[in-house]
């Protein structure tokens, strides 16, 4: 559906505009108060130390979401962006984006358990920010009148998919609240090594970074790993990073350990696969909006993995289908990476 074919074009035009507002609503993740200077459009992907390496011209593949263009494949695509303007969103003060992430923003990475754990913390910060603004954006009854030209008086319910939908929401956002704040009391304490993390190093440039995280559901195996059910329980969270490095690349797959033993039987399944680098490349597809693709290596992959990779990448973000998405089978093979043997921190 294009906002045109809507009865009522400005009343979803200004939902649209108010979306937009709450996204980039101003506000400091850091752990502490102390904030300095304005809240800044700050990069999750580092542009030099993560963007730069795998762009072409100053420019990699990313994700835009515009819901003024949306067309029958939806609002969300894969273009061409400056490196600038890639994977920003305003999370922290100036002074905390510089001084929180100095030792993985100036200092090469070395596998240290403080560079493991800020780019697991910024993943959760990120995730934080959005997971909050997610849930504070349900259309009103009136809203959604305005939209459809509905009579004032018509009492709307909202449908079952929509509370389901908020209710799936708020329960994301209370949990990555949590998650955050064991997050912080971590950082606080300089305790790195409440985070364990597994470090696959490829001698290659990867073809794509990355920086998030996601409750694991099934392992490579198509085993079950944790109940979504039971909403008493907090799901454990796997916090996965790709970064380029002087000697190839590093995948980072950091879980608390606290986690039940899903992050561990996901990153053993993957750790299992004969083919390393597919099945890493299918994960992310599957799971993340915040990546950038090396454009060189995107467009060497050839029309059929470049489909696949787009066909998870968008069953990924579309609410109404997140069944696509399985580990088991996988049908991506790009060239290897080169994995070299991981280790654990
Ligand atoms: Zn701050």
């Amino acid at each position: 559906m294009n906002i045109g074919d809507l009865p009522n074009p400005k009343a979803a035009a200004d939902l649209i505009r108010s979306f937009r507002k709450r996204f980039s609503a101003k506000k400091c993740m850091a752990p502490t108060q102390d904030c300095q200077g304005p809240v800044i459009s700050a990069h999750t992907l580092s542009a030099e130390s993560m963007l730069r390496p795998i762009a072409r011209d100053g420019h990699v593949y990313a994700v835009e979401t515009d819901l003024f263009t949306a067309n029958a494949d939806g609002a969300t695509r894969l273009v061409l962006k400056g490196i600038r303007d890639t994977s920003v969103f305003n999370g922290f003060c100036a002074k905390h984006d510089r001084d929180l992430f100095a030792p993985i923003e100036t200092v090469a990475f070395m596998c240290t358990p403080e560079q493991c754990f800020l780019h697991a913390y910024r993943a959760v910060a990120k995730e934080c920010y959005l997971k909050r603004k997610q849930a504070e954006t349900q259309p009103s009854p009136e809203t959604i009148k305005a939209i459809h030209n509905l009579p004032d008086e018509l009492n709307l319910q909202p449908s079952d998919f929509a509370l389901l939908h908020q209710a799936g929401s708020l329960r994301g956002a209370e949990e990555i609240e949590r998650l955050k704040a064991k997050m912080d009391s971590i950082f606080q304490q300089n305790d790195w090594r409440r985070l364990c993390t597994t470090i696959i190093p490829f001698a290659d440039r990867p073809g794509l970074v990355c920086n998030f995280l996601y409750a694991p559901d099934f392992d490579f195996n198509g085993n079950d790993l944790q109940d979504f059910d039971n909403v008493d329980v907090d799901l454990s969270h796997l916090m996965i990073t790709i970064i380029p490095s002087s000697t190839g690349s590093f995948a980072l797959l950091s879980h608390l350990d606290t986690a039940n033993s899903a992050p561990t039987t996901l990153v053993a399944s993957l750790i299992n696969q004969a083919d390393i680098t597919s099945a890493l490349v299918w994960l992310v597809a599957c799971q993340t909006e915040n990546l950038a693709l090396s454009p060189d290596w995107f467009d060497s992959l050839g029309q059929q993995n470049q489909n696949l990779f787009r066909k998870a990448f968008l069953s990924n973000v579309d609410p109404l289908n997140m069944s696509f998405n399985q580990l088991k089978g996988f049908p991506l093979s790009v060239p290897s990476w080169q994995p070299n043997t991981h280790f654990s921190i």
